[in-house]
């Protein structure tokens, strides 16, 4: 995502080890991150378990934040045995980690099992009043190894799509967050450690729709990490038939569609998803979406020099705003390491924002601090591989 201003510390550079090179999957048992109470209870039944035990095996994963089995002593000696060997329970290992003094962005570059890298990014926001206990805390995970869509300007797609990830390793970028960013007591006390879940990191969350929803079901339920539906952002490209399936779904998750231009010609030239779902399909699918859920969306619209931040472009993104009821997130854009793409002036942002406002459209750019190498979506991963293979 476009996260913020991270690089990384020398020490952390030392123990850059991954590697993108991907063995088979089937090598691994499943993760313990993957299952719902349901499925948990089926599987322990057909392995001659109690079922009961579910609610008590998740209890300790997601309330107690247990690493291993071993730890779980209300279980029998026998049944700890018996989930070590079936289940995994470490699914990824920190390669490397990027942030800056005086920075409120944290990026964490996670190893899969397969050697699959992955980003996660933690964002906090300043706290509002010195009353408040903590600052509230955004965490960004990725559904996918690269990604198949090929916007032109992102560097997740530049090395194109490896892998999907499945629930398990959805869900463990947050257990991992929760781990690694624990502000101090709420492990004892069961709280979840972040306010918000976005689905903005590497990958296209609908072209990897079964093992989304499953992780951010796990995520909602109350066994689970307990986070509303509605902290939670789901950000697409416009896969428009998937949009439509989750405008169905009862699961009041939000929605955020990455624009990023306001006309099929400058759509379709950054984005060859428009080519497939231009925009008279993806604007009534967004519409019956935000229709059927009652909720405003998004819409995000990255601002980059002489490409899409004409003031008739603003005015045709504010048209579709209106149509859709639609908040505009406009986000300068980040420059990434080979591509030619670079932000425009902030006075040529200001300019674009204020049309939209002309036109009483709700909508928030967003400030970056600079244009650090690693701050977009897939930078991180992009420049390890780089530093690999070169
Ligand atoms: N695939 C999904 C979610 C991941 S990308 C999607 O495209 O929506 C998350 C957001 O980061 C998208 O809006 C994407 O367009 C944006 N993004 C990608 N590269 C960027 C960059 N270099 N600078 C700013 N935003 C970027
Ligand atoms: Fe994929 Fe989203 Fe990047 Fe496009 S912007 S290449 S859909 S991750």
């Amino acid at each position: 995502m476009n996260g913020g201003n991270a690089r990384f510390s020398s020490l952390e550079v030392a123990f850059r080890t991954g590697t993108d090179r991907i063995s088979r999957m089937e090598n691994f048992r499943p993760l313990i991150f993957s299952e719902t109470k349901e499925t948990l209870a089926a599987a322990l039944e057909a392995q001659g378990e109690k079922a009961f035990r579910a609610a008590q095996i998740l209890d300790w994963i997601y309330k107690k934040r247990a690493s291993s089995f071993e730890e779980m002593t209300n279980l029998p000696a026998g049944t700890r045995a018996r989930l070590a060997e079936i289940y995994d329970f470490a699914p990824a290992e920190l390669v490397a980690k990027s942030e800056q003094a005086g920075d409120a962005t944290e990026k964490f570059l996670l190893r899969m099992r397969d050697g699959a890298l992955v980003e996660c990014v933690v964002l906090r926001a300043p706290q509002e009043n010195a009353a408040e206990a903590r600052s509230r805390k955004t965490v960004c995970i990725s559904t996918q190894v690269g990604c198949a869509q090929g916007c032109r300007f992102c560097a997740s797609g530049l090395s194109g799509w490896k892998r999907n990830l499945d629930a398990g390793e959805i869900v463990a970028q947050l257990m991992f967050v929760c781990r690694e960013c624990a502000d101090k007591g709420t492990r004892e006390t069961g709280f979840t450690d972040f306010d918000n879940i976005v689905v903005m990191g590497m990958g296209e969350p609908l072209m990897n729709c079964e093992a989304t929803m499953r992780a951010l079901r796990i995520a909602n339920a109350p066994w689970g990490l307990g986070v509303g539906a509605r902290r939670i952002t789901i950000s697409t490209s416009g896969v428009v038939p998937k949009i439509r399936e989750l405008a169905d779904d009862p699961m009041q998750f939000r929605l955020a569609i990455s624009l990023h231009g306001a006309t099929d010609e400058v759509r379709s030239r950054i984005m060859p998803v428009n080519r497939k779902y231009p925009l008279a399909q993806l604007i009534p699918a967004a519409k019956e979406f935000s229709e059927k859920h009652g909720r405003m969306i998004t819409l995000e619209f990255i601002l980059i020099e002489d490409v899409n931040d004409s003031l008739e472009q603003a005015r045709k993104l504010a048209e579709i705003a209106r149509e859709l009821h639609a908040h505009v997130n406009l986000i300068p854009y980040n420059a990434v390491e080979g591509l030619p793409w670079k932000r425009p002036s902030g006075n040529r942002q200001m300019q674009f924002l204020k049309v939209l406002q002309e036109r009483r459209v709700p909508a928030t750019l967003r400030r970056e601090k600079g244009a650090g190498i690693d701050a977009a979506c897939g930078q991180l991963r992009l420049r390890n591989i780089d530093k690999e293979t070169a």
